[in-house]
């Protein structure tokens, strides 16, 4: 059977994907990445991960295949079936460039944040069985999206710890729940460059962000951190809590990254300008050490 694979809008290499390429391989089945110069009339199964409700939809769908389309960007709950689900050893041939290895120690969180699809598209924390690694990988990127909340991870420190990689925790460690013992966990595994996330998204929270913050630092060095700083939620527009939470960030030496809030169930949404300019003015480190936010602003209203 001849297989064909779309992930459009997908950043880093996509996991779904490379699960059904590995699924379909074992079958002895052809896959490939859809080309639709030379695949638009012969498919027999095409597959479409979107990830994003506002990336454009595709145009140019094979005539004649079976189209199985997925991911957060079509319906927040989609599944793979159970027997591709499965697949532990992702298919990196994908992506020959990928010098390192995606990988998942829990699926699901323990909080209902309501910004986020987490809770809904994958429900309670549990632990998850590891990928294979990257045969050619040389660091490996965490994804679990709430590491400390599995009750098994100090077991999980010690597998990380057992691949002998540097790894990043990139979708930010809880620190409404952080302790020295997990801190002091994290300071015996390699971390790659700044590939600690952190994050501070309600302003409400900030006495126990702090002390998070105070409780990671004895362990790990500040410039290592990275905080991610959700805006445009509450407000569509920036708030002086907005700004003082970044500030405050860079006063304790932790890195702010800002994000701005996108609502995946609309998918017509468009951020406002401001709060892209802010994201962009907090991101791009040589504007945020070199002006304030008064003096971008009104940079970026006289060029918008
Ligand atoms: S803690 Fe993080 S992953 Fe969990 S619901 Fe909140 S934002 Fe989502």
């Amino acid at each position: 059977m001849k297989i064909r694979l779309l992930a459009h809008d997908s950043k880093i290499p996509n996991l779904a994907i490379m699960k059904i390429s590995t699924y379909h391989k074992m079958r002895g089945d052809d896959v490939d990445w859809y080309d639709p110069m030379f695949d638009m009339y012969d498919t027999d199964i095409f597959y479409e991960s979107k990830i994003f409700t506002f990336s454009p939809d595709y145009r140019y769908y094979p005539v004649g295949a079976t189209i199985i389309r997925g991911g957060t960007g079509i319906e927040v709950k989609s599944k793979l079936p159970d027997a591709i689900e499965q697949v532990t050893d992702l298919d990196y041939s994908l992506y020959p460039d990928c010098d390192y290895s995606i990988q998942f120690m829990s699926r699901g969180c323990i909080r209902k944040c309501p910004f986020c699809v987490v809770p809904i598209k994958e429900g309670a924390i549990r632990r998850s069985k590891p990928f294979e690694l990257n045969h050619k990988g040389k660091w490996i990127m965490i994804l679990d999206n709430n590491f400390f909340a599995c009750p098994a991870w100090r077991e999980n420190i010690e597998i990380i710890r057992s691949w002998n990689q540097p790894v990043t925790f990139q979708q930010g460690l809880d620190l409404r729940i952080m302790t020295d013992e997990m801190a002091k966990a994290l300071s015996t595994i390699k971390i790659k460059g700044r590939g600690i996330y952190i994050a501070y998204d309600n302003y409400e929270d900030k006495d126990m962000v702090l002390k998070g913050i105070s409780i990671l630092t004895k362990f790990i060095k500040p410039w290592k951190i990275n905080c991610y700083v959700l805006v445009g939620f509450q407000k569509p527009y920036i708030t002086d809590e907005d700004l003082e939470r970044v500030m405050t960030l860079d006063k304790v030496g932790v890195n702010p990254f800002a994000m701005g809030y996108v609502d995946f169930n609309n998918p017509n949404y468009q951020k406002p300008q401001e709060i892209k300019d802010f994201c962009r003015w907090v991101n791009m480190k040589a504007t945020f050490k070199s002006c304030t936010w008064d003096e971008y602003k009104k940079r970026s209203i006289k060029s918008n």
